[in-house]
């Protein structure tokens, strides 16, 4: 009887998801995070819309480009996480989001070979990643920022190249080559389907040094989904999946065709970026997907695998599992027309059954649906209870859980181990004076510039109010004063613009370093806080310890 139900569920299912489809009702709209600007780059996607595969795959289906009205750049994971998106395009940094346990799912692999260089000028007389020594560059490196781009192929280049990014003169990108052209940067950065030839148009000679060069080849531009979506929607995937590799196939051999639609119905990111450029853009976008050697879209597990085991040896992952992060290709996915008289007969068949069954299954139906709801309640919950809302550090819970790991491990292993405390001075003037959202910015600001001053082995939290906490790992107190010195010295330095007004504030901050007299790690942040309390005592605008 159990399993007669069962079937019956399934088939009806099966009409639930698709009569409606069939019958020509509403389309499903689902949303694409792009990561950039609209160029040829996403020509796939735009050729699925305009061809109409995403509507007959009874999809309605909103192209969004990679930035905020701001200007800033979109998360395009954390949209596909938190399903603002149902489908993003991401790099090969994805399998580290998932590593460390973000919900993803990658569905293609559309550029069989990362189109990531480093660019340089030829004046600038740099070829080797080896000789970067104190120029002015800006790469992509990390901050331990929660949410961060996290940018692998730069770490893995560098790592292979023998360079320790800590030690080098970097801003993060502006991604504008205008700073390359200016000297404000010697190195940063670019595509090698746009820069190198962007760069020429404006005049300079430019030279790209690649990954590859340092033994990491890695994946480019892959489509990717919510492990919820994988799950939940299968039929939507599929059907998406399939018919954005159609419209793939059809951009490669229609360039001159696409590259008109871009323009005309997208606009590209400046004048720059014309015909001219989308055209070289779409013969550079073949080379990186071999469309005549390799089906379009194909995942190869074996790379993956390699990927995966050089990032488990530079320590970006510590497990990985590519039966879940890659997503299996459904059956063959019969076409709507081939459905019909299938599921016409099917449903005269049914019709007797249908009314016993159809209630029984509905309330299935609805446990199931609220347990996957409740699933992504609790993976939303999860990341709230960790992270500070308004500036997103981790919050005072994380941080007593690292700060005790990593007392213990210094105990074991002899190593240094600083903390800090940072309070914000004369903070309640500033929200009397400009009010609580200035003070909220004023929060966002100093948050960033400590991520920023930080390293990725270091963590800082949002300990109360406008305190924050830091822990300094293998740091004796002479190095974390330095730290705290930089910290202190660019507070001021770092205005918030506010109202058309300009907010500057203080810091002060206690210091304190691990010694044999601490019982605990809780002595050793006591010690820090007092020294905090006598920086305040002493006239504020400094550091104690
Ligand atoms: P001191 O130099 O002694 O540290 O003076 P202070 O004014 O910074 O310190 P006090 O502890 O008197 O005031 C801290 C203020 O921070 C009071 C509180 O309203 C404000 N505050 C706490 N959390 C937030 C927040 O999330 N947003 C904003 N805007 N203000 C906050
Ligand atoms: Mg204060
Ligand atoms: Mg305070």
């Amino acid at each position: 009887m159990w399993c007669a139900e069962r079937q019956i569920g399934l088939l009806l299912v099966v009409l639930w998801l698709v009569l409606p489809k069939a019958f020509g009702n509403a389309l499903e709209p689902v949303v694409l995070q792009l990561p950039w600007h609209h160029q040829f780059q996403f020509a796939g996607y735009y050729a699925a819309q305009s061809r109409g595969y995403f509507t007959d795959a009874g999809l309605d289906v909103e192209i969004r480009n990679g930035f905020h009205p701001s200007g800033a750049m979109v998360n395009t994971v954390e949209e596909v996480v938190f399903e603002r998106a149902q489908f993003g395009v991401g790099r090969s940094e994805l399998m580290i989001h998932h590593g460390r346990g973000l919900p993803i799912k990658v569905l293609a692999n559309i550029l069989q070979r990362s189109p990531l260089v480093f660019m340089t000028l030829e004046e600038y007389n740099l070829t080797r990643l080896e000789d970067i020594g104190d120029r002015p560059i800006s790469l992509t490196l990390p901050t331990g920022r929660s949410g961060e781009i996290i940018a692998a192929e730069t770490l893995a280049a560098l790592n292979s190249a023998g360079v320790d990014y800590r030690t080098l003169n970097n801003r993060p990108p502006t991604w504008n080559m205008e700073d390359l052209i200016s000297g404000v940067t010697q190195l940063m950065p670019g595509f090698a389907t746009d820069d190198p030839y962007v760069l020429a148009q404006r005049g300079v000679t430019p030279v790209s040094i690649s990954p590859t060069e340092y033994g990491v080849d890695f994946y480019g531009d892959m489509l990717f989904t919510s492990q919820y979506q994988a799950r939940n929607n299968p039929e939507t995937v599929s059907a998406f999946r399939a018919a954005a590799l159609k419209g793939w196939r059809y951009a490669l051999q229609n360039p001159q065709e696409m590259a008109a639609l871009i323009i005309s119905e997208y606009g590209t990111r400046g004048p720059d970026y014309d015909l001219a450029f989308l055209l070289q853009e779409a013969a550079q976008m073949k080379e990186f997907m071999q469309p005549d050697l390799i089906e379009v879209g194909y995942i190869n597990p074996e790379r993956w695998t390699n990927i995966a085991e050089l990032y488990l040896a530079q320590g970006l992952i510590d497990r990985y599992s590519l039966e879940d992060f890659l997503y299996q290709d459904a059956p063959v996915q019969l076409t709507l027309r081939e459905q019909l008289p299938w599921i016409l007969g099917a449903s005269l068949l049914l019709l007797a059954i249908l009314g016993v069954a159809l209630w029984l299954h509905l309330t299935n139906l609805q446990l199931v649906l609220e347990v996957r709801q409740r699933e992504r309640v609790e993976s939303r919950l999860r990341y709230q209870a960790e992270k500070d809302a308004l500036t997103g550090l981790d919050n005072r819970y994380q941080f007593h859980q690292r700060i005790e790991d990593d007392f213990t491990q210094a105990r074991q292993t002899g190593a240094p181990l600083s903390v800090m405390m940072l309070d914000i001075d004369h903070f309640k003037q500033i929200n009397d004076t400009h009010g609580h959202l200035a003070g909220d910015r004023v929060l966002q600001e100093i948050a960033r510039l400590c991520q920023e001053e930080i390293r990725a082995t270091d963590l800082v939290c949002r300990y109360g109010g406008e305190e924050f906490a830091f822990v300094l790992l293998h740091t004796p107190i002479e190095v974390a004063v330095l730290i705290a010195a930089r910290i202190a010295a660019e507070s001021p330095e770092n205005p918030v613009e506010y109202d058309g007004k300009s907010i500057a504030c203080t810091v002060s901050i206690g210091l304190a370093e691990l010694t044999d007299e601490d019982s605990n790690a809780e002595a050793l942040l006591k010690r820090a806080d007092t020294n905090l309390y006598q920086a305040k005592a002493n006239g504020r605008n400094q550091i104690f310890y």
